[in-house]
């Protein structure tokens, strides 16, 4: 049995199965070692997550978005309503994405339905993956010119690089000595879907409320997932409460917008936290996702990172084959440090900026974002650069973001590209 990979991959959630996929594509062979994927608290992974163009160019590139779209609703508009009840009330806004020449901004895709799709094409006969099923890692060693990882079960393996997929807690990042700076909010977000009476057009609704936004993303038929932000003890409060009294909240929430609600899924509920690391690669270890990168979920913008990030390892990786480098070399590490720090950044701050002017109790700060958004409402040109920067930042680029990526990445592994340039 092989033991060594050119690369490996630590936790099987989105990120690291995207990362995965996407290293093969550029001609790797992959180990993906990891437990079956879980959300925070060991329960299965009830969240959607609202994917912008870059990351559906990314899926269809790794031929597992056929799979997924079937279980997925396109978001071809964003409506905010202003409910701080402050005293300038911003006019209710909506973009579409007809506006700026889209058929739609995004899909809402549910993490089950991601997972098993990437799951399966991972699973192809001919993959370069190999999916070795275990309780979790629990040991990475880094050497001169490769990383051994043991599993908990005490198999070892050996990869020239290793990416760490395995989310917040990173042992990965750890054994790496990639430092954190994290922060935490005031604020947790239940996490839901629920069926509906009225249709919902394929339109997202974000309420802007004083304890934070509260959501709603369409799903497939009468169906909307939710994401609630609101103070720790109220969304525990709210999400232990029984089926039908926490219907009654939500349909008052919701103030008739979506007519009676009909069977909710299990809420989750998600303390609200900031992560970034102070490299995305350093010592052998690529840091994708999570691990990397943790954004509360206001914007819909914390996996559309983490499959950015698995796109630009791709690009750093074919670079490095193309030229006969190590993969896991600092050259590699630090160039593909340095092209996600912007993305990275400029995310984190965008959100925190937005999360705290909805919670500041300043009336100033409700003033500036109320001009901001009738700004936003009234100047079309400036409207389109704000929306089309939240979908795909100029920021990040990266072979695998693009309709036919998946023949330009492997264009580039094999030094294609740059003898053509050339
Ligand atoms: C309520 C909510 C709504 C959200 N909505 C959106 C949205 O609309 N759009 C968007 O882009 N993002 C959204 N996000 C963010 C998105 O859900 C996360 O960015 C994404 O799930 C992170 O994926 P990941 O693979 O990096 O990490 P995780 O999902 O945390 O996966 C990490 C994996 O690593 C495994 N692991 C851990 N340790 C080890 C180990 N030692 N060995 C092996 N495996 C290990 C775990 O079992 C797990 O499967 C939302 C988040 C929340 C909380």
């Amino acid at each position: 049995m092989n033991t060594h990979f050119t690369a490996a991959v630590v936790g099987g959630g989105p990120a690291g199965l995207a990362a995965a996929l996407a290293l093969s594509a550029a001609g790797c062979d992959v180990l993906l070692a990891a437990p079956p994927h879980r959300a925070h608290g060991g329960a299965p992974d009830n969240r959607t997550a609202a994917l912008f163009a870059g990351s559906i160019a990314l899926l269809k590139n790794l031929d597992a978005w056929e799979r997924i779209a079937s279980h997925s609703a396109p978001i071809t508009g964003i409506r905010i309503i202003d409910d701080t009840g402050g005293l300038l009330r911003a006019p209710e806004l909506v973009f579409t994405a007809a506006e700026i020449d889209l058929d739609a901004f995004g899909w809402n895709v549910p993490n089950s339905a991601l997972t098993a799709g990437l799951i399966e094409v991972a699973q192809r006969t001919g993959s370069r993956v190999r999916l070795h099923s275990t309780a979790g890692i629990v040991k990475a060693e880094i050497g001169a010119s490769a990383v051994t990882l043991t599993t908990h079960e005490g198999a070892t393996f050996t990869a020239g690089l290793v990416v760490g997929a395995d989310g917040r807690g990173s042992l990965c990042r750890q054994a790496a000595g990639i430092g954190t700076r994290s922060w935490t909010y005031a604020q947790s977000a239940i996490a839901t879907s629920f069926q509906h009476g009225r249709p919902h057009r394929n339109l997202s609704t974000e309420f802007h409320r004083p304890a934070g936004p509260f959501t709603t993303v369409p799903l497939k038929g009468l169906a909307s997932s939710l994401v609630w932000v609101e103070r720790p003890d109220e969304a525990q409060r709210l999400a232990a409460l029984d089926e039908p009294a926490f219907r009654a909240v939500l349909e008052e929430r919701l103030t008739g917008l979506l007519g009676p609600v009909g069977e909710i899924t299990s809420r989750a509920v998600f303390p609200l936290s900031g992560l970034t690391a102070e490299a995305f690669g350093r010592n052998r270890v690529a840091l994708v996702g999570e691990a990397g990168h943790v954004i509360p979920p206001i914007g819909a913008q914390g996996l559309n990172l983490g499959l950015r990030d698995a796109a630009t390892l791709a690009d750093c990786v074919a670079d490095a084959r193309a030229a006969e480098q190590d993969v896991g070399s600092a050259a590699v590490l630090d160039a593909y440090s340095a092209r996600r720090r912007i993305d990275v950044t400029s995310r984190i701050a965008t959100v925190d900026v937005l999360n705290r002017s909805l919670i500041s109790a300043l009336g100033p700060v409700h003033l500036a974002r109320g001009l901001g958004l009738v700004a936003l409402k009234t100047l079309g040109p400036l409207r389109r650069i704000a929306v089309r920067e939240g979908l795909a930042p100029a920021s990040a680029d990266a072979d695998l973001l693009h309709p036919d990526g998946a023949r330009r990445l492997s264009e580039r592994a094999s030094g294609a590209a740059r003898h053509s340039a050339a």
